[in-house]
């Protein structure tokens, strides 16, 4: 990848200082009023007052399901969980585009919309074995001077339940994936214990962090969060776990809950929220105040799990103040950090934001502040990773075919 000296001018930070940014080597070399242009500077924008963001991150996305750019397909799926699954594996037999273009869609629709980092959770059972894992590792390869992408290895059929996939959880991380997943140990598995036991014990012989998708309603719930965060003081996971959902803990009493935040706070596990439509949405203010990681993503977008998502981190973030409750300035930017600062901390990306020394991934939108910015979320004018401009007016710069 060329990387080239960059000089933005007349950009807006979040809180209100206009800055100008230089970008050497794909890092961000200096930040200050009015710098002069240099010899280095092959590239000069002009931010016009706009207002410039970190390069925004996906913390949970759905890359094989999606079908987006296919004709538009009615919604098929029932209402329950198993419903859910069944109906997707009678679809994907019948997609006319592959895995890989799927995903390529999909990346290039986050990317057009400012997203840089992405963790995508990719289906792992004996019916498909590792095709889904396949078909994003060569997307992921494809863009990957584009955005940088995490894989997790997902069991949506179950693991104890689901002969046969705690050996192919274990193939897909020798294969390339970064993460090993779970999903409702018991709602699902109906035996936490098993499915923890094959989850953790694939996370510490591969040394990979782990990623779970917890539906499981309130004590149930929650004491499933109790035995994951157990697990992860035990074997020294802290920081490196992170529990998808936990729509539980916005459903028990305040001890319960307090006793669970501490639990997760202490351990190092990390909350992901979507900002759930017909769930319980984790209370944010309160895990943060407790000291728990929350970050989001957006989890099915157009696939048989979900007709909704635009994929957009801007709008997301404004979902997921809505249904907190938020409405002041300062809590838009509280739910801001779930897709920049809080996420790159549960992702464990370094030199993460706008300072010296970080690496060159920024957007820059309208918006006089930034809460006007999340709550109209306006067009990305310019999309920067690593110190190259990957998509400009909300069109994708050079994507790979
Ligand atoms: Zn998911």
């Amino acid at each position: 990848m060329t990387t080239r000296g960059i000089l933005l001018r007349n950009a807006r930070r979040a809180f209100g200082d206009r800055v100008d940014i230089r970008v050497r080597d794909g890092a961000i070399a200096e930040v200050g009023p009015k710098l002069e242009a240099s010899g280095g500077d092959s590239l000069l924008l002009d931010a016009d007052g706009a207002l410039v963001i970190p390069g925004l991150i996906d913390g949970h996305l759905h890359l094989d399901k999606t079908l987006l750019g296919l004709p538009w397909k009615p919604h098929p799926a029932g209402p329950t969980l198993s419903e859910r699954i069944e109906a997707e594996k009678h679809l994907r037999h019948a997609l006319p585009l592959s895995v890989e273009d799927r995903a390529a869609n999909l990346i290039r629709r986050v990317l057009s919309n400012g997203t840089v980092h992405l963790r995508t959770h990719v289906d792992i059972d004996p019916e498909i074995g590792l095709e889904n894992l396949y078909g994003v590792l060569s997307a992921r390869e494809r863009f990957k001077d584009f955005i940088s992408i995490q894989i997790v290895a997902f069991p949506q059929s179950g693991v104890v339940s689901c002969p046969g996939t705690a050996a192919l959880l274990d193939e897909a991380v020798e294969a390339g994936a970064d993460l090993v997943g779970g999903l409702d140990p018991a709602g699902i598995d109906g035996d936490p214990d098993g499915q923890l036991d094959a989850v953790f014990d694939i996370a510490e012989r591969r040394g990979v962090g782990i990623d779970i998708h917890l539906h499981d309603r309130g004590e149930l719930g929650t004491s499933e969060l109790v035995l994951i965060a157990e697990r992860t003081a035990a074997q020294g996971m802290g920081g490196r776990v992170t529990v998808s959902h936990g729509f539980c803990l916005g459903e028990v009493d305040e001890a319960t809950f307090g006793r669970t935040a501490e639990r997760l706070a202490e351990s190092g596990v990390a909350i992901l929220t979507h900002g759930p439509g017909s769930q319980a949405i984790p209370p944010i203010n309160r895990l943060r105040a407790a000291g728990v990681t929350v970050f989001a993503g957006s989890d099915n977008i157009r696939d048989s799990w979900s007709p909704y998502g635009s994929g957009d981190m801007v709008e997301r973030v404004m979902w997921i103040a809505y249904r907190s409750g938020f409405r002041t300035d300062q809590e838009l930017a509280v739910a801001f950090e779930l897709a920049t600062i809080a996420a790159a901390k549960a992702l464990g990306l370094d030199r993460y934001g706008l300072d010296v020394g970080c690496r060159a991934d920024f957007v820059v939108l309208r918006g006089s502040t930034l809460g006007e910015a999340i709550v109209e979320h306006p067009r990305r004018s310019l999309v920067v990773k690593s110190g190259r401009v990957v998509a400009h007016e909300g069109t994708v710069i050079d994507p790979p075919e």
